[in-house]
């Protein structure tokens, strides 16, 4: 089934013509929870990965002997999800309070090498505006699982490309996982997409030139004026400018520090790869795709929720990826 986003609640570029200049297209991911394969792009899933090829580890230095177990995890949200319409049993809150226990792993230094934890795989067939350099077609993301790398803490990403067609021996089945977990927001549960390209956006408002953002600014007022204490507030950065959810291309959201210029060594500005936003709500509803709504598919959640940005560098994509994190 595909996912639709509704119509924008206003035409922004019949109020500000000016916007046509920061127009900018995502694909949105719209994930679902399934079983996908590793022929697939996924959220969560298996990926497409030769049997024969180290599996990558985190090796830089932080605490990593403390944290859940994964199957936990896993275990804890299927027992949410089997109670949402009714109070948890006090068997249930017993099992909870086991399965939330933090563990500790005996003998593991500052840098033993952690397995990471694959996040996504994106396939250029399922998403057109995927940055993919001929012959490598296949976009896979993982992280370490804790949040502990740069300021704000984040988990550190690795991406891998790869050319999907070339002949495999084997597909790895069982790749190592870590024993156990910083933070069960890094643990998403398997998802399979529903890629919409061209989704409609524009730059964030602290980027438009001073005399448009005020113009903007009245306007949301305004609007706000009018809708006085009902109904929900529309706002250019809320329903406008950046999608919720998972995307791939568009713009970045900066609503916590403030736009924050992503240049790449190389000097070159770089451009969003990845977004991911735990709900497709957003600020408002105006987002929620026409065909359903699912709160939390993935359960992916970095920092307090926020969002976290990959950025990769449009004069080659081989060139080190930057992160962002917005709360
Ligand atoms: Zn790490
Ligand atoms: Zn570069």
């Amino acid at each position: 089934m595909t996912r639709t986003t509704p119509p924008r609640p206003f035409d922004i570029e019949a109020l500000f013509p000016e916007l046509a200049a920061h127009r900018g297209t995502c694909t949105r991911l719209h994930p679902r929870p399934g079983a996908p394969t590793p022929y697939d792009s996924s959220v969560g899933g298996p990926l497409l990965w030769p049997a024969d090829e180290p599996w990558p580890t985190c090796t830089q230095e932080h605490r990593r002997n403390k944290g859940r177990r994964i199957a936990d995890i896993h275990e804890e949200r299927r027992l949410h999800a089997a109670a949402k319409d009714r109070p948890l049993t006090d068997e249930e809150r017993e099992r909870l309070t086991t399965l939330q226990r933090r563990h500790r792993l005996p003998d593991i230094e500052g840098t033993h090498p952690v397995p990471l934890l694959p996040l996504a795989q994106l396939y250029a067939r399922d998403v057109p505006n995927l940055p993919a350099p001929p012959g490598q077609d296949l976009l896979q993301v993982l992280w370490c699982p804790f949040e502990a790398h740069g300021f704000p803490h984040a988990p550190a990403v690795q991406l891998r490309r790869r050319d999907s067609t070339a002949a495999l021996d084997a597909v790895l089945t069982n790749p190592p996982l870590p024993a156990v977990v910083g933070h069960a927001g890094l643990v998403p549960e398997p998802c399979v997409l529903h890629p919409e390209p061209g989704v409609v956006e524009y730059e964030w408002p602290e980027l438009l030139d001073e005399g448009l953002q005020s113009r903007i600014e009245e306007w949301e007022e305004s609007l706000w004026e009018e809708e006085g204490e009902s109904g929900e507030s529309l706002g250019y950065d809320t329903d406008f400018a950046v999608a919720a959810g998972w995307k791939v291309g568009g713009y970045a959201y900066w609503g916590v520090t403030g736009p924050h210029p992503m240049v790449c060594h190389c000097g070159t500005p770089m451009e969003l790869l990845l977004a991911i936003r735990p709900t497709e709500h957003g600020g408002t509803r105006s987002w929620i795709p026409l065909e359903d709504e699912v709160l939390d598919p993935t359960h992916v959640s970095v920092g307090r929720g926020g969002s976290f940005n990959v950025f990769v560098c449009p004069a080659d994509p081989a060139h080190d990826h930057r992160t962002s994190l917005q709360g």
